[in-house]
């Protein structure tokens, strides 16, 4: 695991999403495991989100959120704990539908202002900027983003096909 000089704390911003089991607990599990406390903690958590499945409709809707981590973790390093938090969770990956039903989906939307192509990463996240039940949550936690070579969270939120698409607050139960 690569840490950065001591000190030199990213902001980063982390996509949740499931949809099997219990998918809210799944996604509030994953938050507090992305508060590790040595190297990174979450600064802000967005409300859970519920959407309709884009692709493969054929599954049940899923629960969606985004978390803010302050890291002094290599870009690298946060995805290998993304990914070790997934294998926490089961999460299984099918060849034939990869947009398929999930026990937990963690993304590394943002990594401060980089842009990065390398193989198994790039960020921002290609797909970010067309999802809706990405650019909800991430606008409740920073409303003033700007995501590189997208443009503002706001503007695209405005956009006729990301409107069109289903996302609603989750009404937790008192
Ligand atoms: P999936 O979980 O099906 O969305 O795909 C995960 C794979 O996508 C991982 O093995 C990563 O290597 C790759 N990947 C590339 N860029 C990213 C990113 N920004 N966040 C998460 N996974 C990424």
């Amino acid at each position: 695991m690569t840490i950065k000089a001591v000190g030199e704390t990213v902001r980063c911003y982390v996509g949740l999403g499931s949809n099997l089991d219990e998918p809210e607990q799944h996604v509030l599990t994953a938050m507090d495991q992305l508060d590790c406390g040595a190297h990174s903690h979450v600064a802000k958590s967005s409300s859970l989100y519920r959407s309709t499945p884009i692709g493969d409709e054929r599954q049940p809707d899923f629960i969606n959120a985004v978390c803010c981590i302050c890291t002094q973790l290599c870009p690298r390093a946060v995805l290998d704990h993304l990914l070790e938090i997934e294998r926490d969770h089961q999460r299984a990956r099918c060849v034939d539908r990869p947009d398929g039903p999930r026990s937990l989906d963690l993304d590394l939307l943002l990594y401060g202002d980089a842009e990065i192509d390398e193989p198994g990463l790039t960020v921002p996240h290609p797909r970010m900027h067309l999802r809706r039940f990405v650019l909800l949550p991430l606008i409740e936690i920073a409303p003033e983003l700007h995501i590189p070579g997208c443009g503002s969270v706001c503007g695209l939120l405005n956009q006729e096909q990301i409107k069109r698409q289903r996302v609603t607050p989750v009404i937790i139960q008192a």
